[in-house]
């Protein structure tokens, strides 16, 4: 179980910070750590002291149980749908979590709640007398998290970024308030060497109602690199909406204002945000008054994409390329491409297109994101913006397809990448090889991705929820190579483990 996570270390250099931000992120670390103490709680009551149990057991089989706890944060297996693979714990994670009592049922809630029952920040318990109760979070964890607030000062008063003081502060000062907003509108404003995401978000947890947030923590730094990328992309993007493989009607003349991106290095992930498999990406702050006032942010996790990458791409591509094609693989090809997806749901139809296409819409935005990003990419290359590599792209982009492919076509990025990937062996610019390899046709590609993004965003424009469907149809499926292809991955780890080396 715990093989299926490849360990690895992350990097991130601390080096050019200045004194006062290198003096401040150790506390930012202790703060995440005090995260993760929260979360362990969320997740079920018995956790603290199963671990605590868990760590004095110093047999293999002891030591091997609490390395998969700590993978998991929790008994239960989250690859394996959960099941627990320790004895005399529940045998499936409790779907309320520890948010509710665990005799409670949905009539019961839906009978008593009011709107703090359902808000974000509160738990439910019951009383003596057996009568549910709301409590708030600064209450619940009110001592871990005035010891949180302590560290976010101390780290306030020591760096020298203003935005980065002003979210610490008032984020230090939500943890007893229970309000966020204002430290939710701060972080959105967050520019700064350190970037920390740090509090209560995500609801997965809650698989009762999806109400109640669970605390998580993302110290990291900004990449400076990869932000000048993203500013460039940027400053071209309405060129490239107005050369658009699309009949110029249904191209947009004023592009909208973009949310931001924020692309990172992870120094450490705690609580809701460091279990299962790991977070590469995500979009923040979920608060909808927030949302419609200043849209939302995204982080990439680069030097998480990096290391998933290297221990799972890698070996996928050693057996799905031949192996003169092997050597085209590139990390920087995968993540400008990644990048260049994001920034392309921007660009393209925008009206009522969800509306139009339903269901389907997402399985068709995520692959005209992906080989609309293939578009752009082409485009800078072609213009000189980027230095030229089609071949790493596009072959980088064949075995990267495997990747998503693996995980299967029943959500929306599996189904759109099985269309494109059919649209493309269809037009002959991906090839299946007699021995089980696969490779691009670089004559064809260029104008099979062109035809492809002018299908997509024919689509799109015209709203056209047959068309879509019909294309989803045909090719949203695996066909017996690529069904092959991935009979030959399974023993290849699904994610990666972040480990601590000492130097
Ligand atoms: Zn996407």
């Amino acid at each position: 179980m715990i093989a299926r996570f490849a360990p690895v270390e992350l990097h991130a250099d601390a080096s050019k910070l200045s004194a006062g931000d290198q003096k401040a992120l150790p506390k930012l670390l202790d703060a995440a750590r005090v995260i993760d103490d929260i979360f362990l709680t969320q997740v079920w009551s018995g956790n603290p002291a199963l671990r605590r149990k868990l760590v004095q057991d110093k047999s293999e089989v002891g030591k091997a149980r609490l390395h998969y706890f700590d993978l998991n944060k929790g008994p239960w297996s989250e690859l394996d749908d959960h099941v627990a693979f320790l004895p005399d714990v529940p045998p499936k994670k409790l779907p309320g979590a520890n948010f509710y009592p665990e005799d409670m049922t949905k009539a019961e809630f839906e009978m008593w709640a009011d709107d703090a029952a359902r808000g974000f920040f509160t738990v439910i318990r019951r009383d003596a007398d057996k009568k549910l109760r709301t409590v708030p979070y600064s209450i619940e964890y009110k001592s871990d998290l005035s010891r949180a607030a302590k560290l976010l000062e101390e780290a306030a008063a020591l760096t020298p970024n203003k935005s980065l003081q002003e979210f610490l502060r008032l984020r230090a000062k939500a943890f007893s308030s229970n309000d966020y907003y204002d430290s939710d509108v701060a972080w959105m404003k967050l520019d700064a060497p350190i970037d920390i995401t740090i509090g209560p978000y995500e609801t997965y947890m809650d698989e009762i109602f999806g109400y109640k947030a669970a605390f998580e923590a993302y110290v990291t730094l900004r990449d400076d690199e990869e932000t000048a990328k993203l500013k460039m992309f940027a400053d071209h993007l309405q060129e490239i909406e107005n050369n658009l493989p699309l009949d110029p009607k249904y191209r947009n003349p004023q592009i909208g204002a973009l949310a931001p991106i924020r692309v990172v290095n992870q120094v450490l992930a705690a609580g809701d945000g460091a279990h299962g498999v790991r977070t590469a990406a995500f979009n923040l702050p979920n608060d909808e008054r927030i949302v419609q006032k200043m849209g939302s942010k995204r982080v990439m996790l680069k030097n998480v994409q990096e290391a998933k990458f290297s221990k799972t791409l890698e070996p996928i591509a050693k057996r799905v390329l031949g192996s003169a094609d092997q050597r085209d693989l590139n990390f920087n090809a995968f993540f400008t491409h990644i990048l260049a997806h994001e920034m392309t749901h921007g660009i393209g139809p925008q009206n009522n297109v969800r509306q139009s296409l339903k269901e389907l819409h997402s399985a068709i935005e995520e692959a005209k994101a992906d080989a609309t990003g293939l578009f752009m990419m082409q485009y800078l290359f072609d213009h000189k913006l980027l230095p030229a590599a089609e071949k790493s792209l596009y072959t980088t982009f064949l075995a990267s397809s495997f990747r998503t492919l693996r995980f299967g076509i029943h959500e929306a990025h599996g189904k759109g990448m099985a269309l494109q990937f059919n649209y493309l062996m269809d037009k002959g610019a991906f090839v299946a090889r007699p021995d089980g390899t696969f490779a691009v046709d670089f004559a064809k590609i260029q104008p099979a991705v062109r035809d492809l993004v002018h299908d997509l965003l024919t689509i799109e424009a015209t709203g056209d929820y047959a068309g879509a469907k019909k294309m989803l149809d045909q090719l949203s499926v695996v066909r017996p190579p690529v069904q092959q292809a991935l009979g030959k991955l399974t023993d290849i780890p699904t994610d990666i483990e972040p480990v601590t080396t000492s130097r």
